[in-house]
């Protein structure tokens, strides 16, 4: 999960794309970067941290420029390493710079074919560079001295064809325009924004519409699976039509990574929460739990457990607060940070939970660890009775589509049933939202249009992933066992993992 923006407008774009980029900061922690276009030349910067850590006035000063892409990067494969910040750029054809959210996973049949047809060897591991050059590739064979708008749309179709996976991707085309366009099932999110302003219009791409509000753009619409738009130096939006396979919008979005207040696909995601924590009341009535409280686990549980208080007629409590200085343990990259950002992050209220039945809310449950540090938590403050409630169904396959959540050997839900579940940990009862709740509450007669289910039902929409899933597998032992050479010193046996 990454956040990508980018802007195209009569003036200087910088001041709205960092704006923009801070917005999205939930979506990735580890690096940020920004390129823009004055007109003759790119002008770069990115580098590790957050975006208020890597962009200075220095840096500002210099990206000038009425066109700009810009990305904040969470690590899913590869180091956490600099050199893997994007954008990227190749200066052939025009000079083309480009920022993706996503995961390729037939990475090896583009990398042979770019090698072998074109004498293309990418740089790093990061995949949005065989995105990049692939389309690159597409794009040159075009007639370069007039290129029009259908030789762009037809790169990116031939594009959509060999890369397989999820992205969402939006490139600065030097002297042409800004384009943007999706995986031909949608899985990742893009919305589209305009402001008008006394010199022409600014549009712009991002992640999440919550960007948009920030800077008083107005929404205009999704970019729908397979889309392709195009905004040129006139400052005119071009469309290429959507694809007419059903759209696979990634569930996860609406359940944890995406902001509360952002809107996709029509969907107010923090309503979408309250319906989630709604549709859990009938288990948790069915299971015989009278909690006297429903408290979150801050902050993505909130609105969920709040809309399970509301059905189930129970006060909602903030019982847990949390530090809002120490990021997001999900996407911190390292087990060792998860495990230091989830200890310090939160309190207990004792007041509020000691001598109480208290039923706790998460948007999900992946390893099981910090769900049972939690319970701890609570039990240690006083609770009589911690029930422990996920508004996601169990998770039980891997992410492949840009999300690092853990491998199958690593998902609590994959390996043991519910009851060993609460057991490991140490809940009263743990109660998880029915996979046939969610998919009815996300299904296309409610308007959500289709979605990707892969990491709850194994049944992941791009087809065979066998090879994928078997080469991530072996990277990720290949990753631990060189950190276990690393620490060999130490004499340690590695920790668990954990979220
Ligand atoms: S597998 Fe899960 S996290 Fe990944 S795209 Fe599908 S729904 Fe989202």
């Amino acid at each position: 999960m990454c956040g990508i923006v980018g802007f195209h407008g009569p003036d200087n774009v910088v001041a709205d794309m960092i704006i923009g980029l801070t917005a999205l900061q939930h979506r990735g922690q580890d690096a940020a970067g920004i390129a823009t276009f004055d007109g003759t030349a790119f002008h770069l910067c990115k580098g590790q941290g957050l975006v208020n850590d890597v962009f200075k006035p220095k840096h500002v000063k210099k990206l000038k420029g009425h066109t700009g892409i810009g990305h904040v990067r969470y690590t899913t494969q590869g180091a956490n390493d600099s050199d893997l910040a994007q954008p990227f750029t190749t200066s052939y054809p025009f000079g083309l710079a480009m920022v993706h959210n996503g995961n390729v996973i037939n990475f090896r049949d583009v990398a042979k074919r770019l090698h072998e047809k074109y004498h293309v060897l990418p740089k790093t591991t990061n995949d949005l560079e065989l995105i990049m050059y692939t389309f690159a590739s597409e794009l040159r064979v075009k007639n370069l001295d007039n290129l029009s708008v259908v030789d762009i749309f037809d790169a990116v179709e031939t594009t959509q064809e060999l890369v397989k996976g999820a992205y969402s991707t939006i490139t600065l085309i030097a002297g042409h325009g800004l384009l943007a366009f999706t995986d031909p099932l949608g899985i990742r999110p893009l919305v589209l924004g305009r402001r008008d302003t006394p010199n022409g219009p600014v549009w712009a791409f991002a992640s999440e519409s919550t960007c948009f509000d920030f800077l008083g753009f107005e929404f205009v619409k999704n970019v729908g699976p397979g889309q392709a738009i195009f905004i040129d130096n006139k400052f005119e939006a071009h469309f290429k039509n959507p694809y007419s396979t059903p759209k696979k919008f990634c569930a996860f979005e609406q359940i944890y990574f995406a902001r509360e207040d952002s809107v996709i696909h029509g969907r107010l995601v923090a309503r979408e929460r309250v319906r989630l924590g709604k549709r859990l009341a009938r288990k948790v009535a069915d299971a015989g739990l009278k909690p006297d409280m429903v408290i979150d686990v801050p902050s993505s549980g909130y609105f969920a457990a709040s809309g399970l208080a509301e059905a189930i007629g129970v006060p909602y409590r903030r019982a847990l607060v949390k530090n809002n200085h120490m990021g997001r343990s999900f996407i911190v990259p390292t087990q060792a940070g998860r495990e230091d950002v989830v200890k310090k992050k939160l309190n207990p209220i004792r007041e509020f939970v000691a001598g109480k039945k208290v039923a706790v809310v998460d948007d999900s449950i992946v390893r099981g660890t910090t769900s049972r540090r939690i319970v701890r938590l609570l039990r240690e403050a006083g609770a009589t009775e911690v029930y422990f409630i996920s508004s996601a169904p169990p998770i039980v396959s891997p992410c492949i589509y840009g999300i690092d959540m853990a491998m199958s050997t690593e998902l609590i839900a994959a390996n043991y049933t519910e009851d060993e579940i609460c057991r490991h940990i140490e809940a009263d009862r743990v109660i998880y939202q029915d996979l046939e709740d969610l998919e009815e509450l996300f299904s296309e007669e409610k308007g959500h249009g289709g979605s990707c289910f892969a990491c709850f039902s194994g049944k992941y929409p791009t087809g065979d992933v066998t090879h994928y899933l078997r080469h991530i597998q072996e990277e990720r032992a290949s990753h631990r066992t060189n950190k276990k050479d690393k620490k060999s010193v130490s004499a340690k046996a590695p920790a668990p993992t954990e979220h």
